[in-house]
């Protein structure tokens, strides 16, 4: 009698759970993010200045939160101001100008000179590697060019947002596909790099043209690449329409999805994204309720995440497909610097495969 009760009890002990390994190369999913922390910018916001448009979702104010005119004197100081900070550059960092906010080449041209022979004096001495400016595919011509490139800018953005002519006449983006073709070409033209900017949830904009629009984008070879989810500003006309109920700004998830399947594109090619979200500022927040959409502290981190739980679910239909729902531990091995993002903002991915596979996600962090 004692010896079965023995045996009942040894049968009721837990098993322990079946393990599996897998190793992931994060450098090569997410070989387009580039992460800039090799470099110092210095950015100086050049707010609506000379750009006659209105775009839809565009409050300058409320982007660089600055509505006076920039004076060569400003430039000077914020130059210095950051080259103070950057003093103690003990891993030689880069350092690279960068003219934002507004649409640079629409600003007078005696202008744009004066404040590109600010930035080229502390190139010519040394202080600084590079210039890089943002501005519109309309505002590019040669006689523009010849200029920039006169005085040594290496990088020009342009504001796409979208190859598609009927998003970007709904937005009143002011200018049309082939403006971007033929800005584009222009830059290769001159030998300076290519970076361009697009945005996902335009008014009338679809996944289907979200892809169009990457696919044109890439087609076209550019160095690097922003990706922005729309948000809509108070003050904006997109805003207007949102309150009309003319705009439906897109669900986070959506939004998530869309520059998710736009780095899938990207991985096919070698153009380094930059960017993905908005950059989050004292106005640009989360808790700014005169923010509407898919407006998210670590954007970039929810789509990362999801490109690598797409390798995971490839690994588990691959190799693990006759146990799904068996109650396992996968052990997934990564560069310490990626556990968060295999992890997932708020553990989306270890809740996700446990809901979905029953799979318990231990990420092993490695030096
Ligand atoms: S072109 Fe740029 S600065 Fe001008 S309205 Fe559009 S987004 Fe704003």
């Amino acid at each position: 009698m004692e010896k079965t009760k023995r045996v009942q009890n040894k049968q009721q002990l837990p098993q322990p759970l079946k393990e599996y390994n897998l190793r992931l190369d994060l450098n090569k999913i997410l070989k387009n993010i580039v992460n800039k922390n090799n470099q110092y910018t210095i950015p100086i916001f050049i707010p609506h200045f000379g750009c006659k448009n209105e775009c839809v979702f565009c409050n300058q104010r409320k982007i660089t939160g600055i509505d006076t005119s920039v004076t060569s004197k400003d430039i000077y100081d914020i130059i210095d101001e950051h080259l103070e900070y950057f003093k103690n550059n003990k891993k030689k960092k880069k350092i690279e100008i960068a003219f934002f906010g507004g649409s640079f080449t629409g600003i007078k041209i005696e202008k744009q000179i004066k404040y590109l022979e600010v930035a080229n004096k502390y190139l010519n001495e040394g202080k600084i590697d590079s210039i890089r400016l943002s501005t519109r595919p309309d505002y590019i011509s040669v006689k523009i060019l010849k200029v920039l490139k006169r005085y040594n800018v290496d990088t020009i953005e342009l504001g796409v947002q979208s190859m598609d002519n009927e998003v970007l006449n709904e937005s009143k983006r002011g200018h049309l596909r082939n403006h971007v073709i033929r800005a584009a070409r222009l830059i290769k033209l001159f030998n300076i790099n290519l970076g361009m900017q697009i945005m996902v949830g335009l008014p009338k904009s679809t996944i289907e043209k979200e892809l169009y629009t990457i696919n044109e984008v890439l087609k076209l070879n550019p160095k690097c690449l922003r990706i922005y989810p729309v948000y809509v500003l108070k003050e904006s006309k997109l805003y207007d329409m949102y309150l009309k109920k003319e705009y439906v700004p897109l669900s986070f998830k959506d939004s998530v999805n869309r520059v998710y399947m736009i780095l899938k594109q990207c991985k096919k090619t070698n153009v380094q994204v930059i960017r993905i979200g908005l950059q989050t500022t004292d106005e640009i927040t989360v808790a700014n309720t005169d923010i509407v959409g898919p407006i998210c502290d670590n954007f970039a981190e929810y789509v990362m995440s999801k490109l690598v739980l797409e390798e995971i679910e490839k690994y588990i239909s691959n190799k693990l497909k006759d146990i799904i729902k068996e109650d396992i531990i996968l052990n997934v091995y990564i560069p310490n610097k990626y556990v968060s993002v295999v992890v997932g903002p708020k553990k989306v991915n270890k809740i996700y495969l446990k809901d979905k596979y029953n799979i318990t996600l231990k990420v092993k962090g490695e030096s």
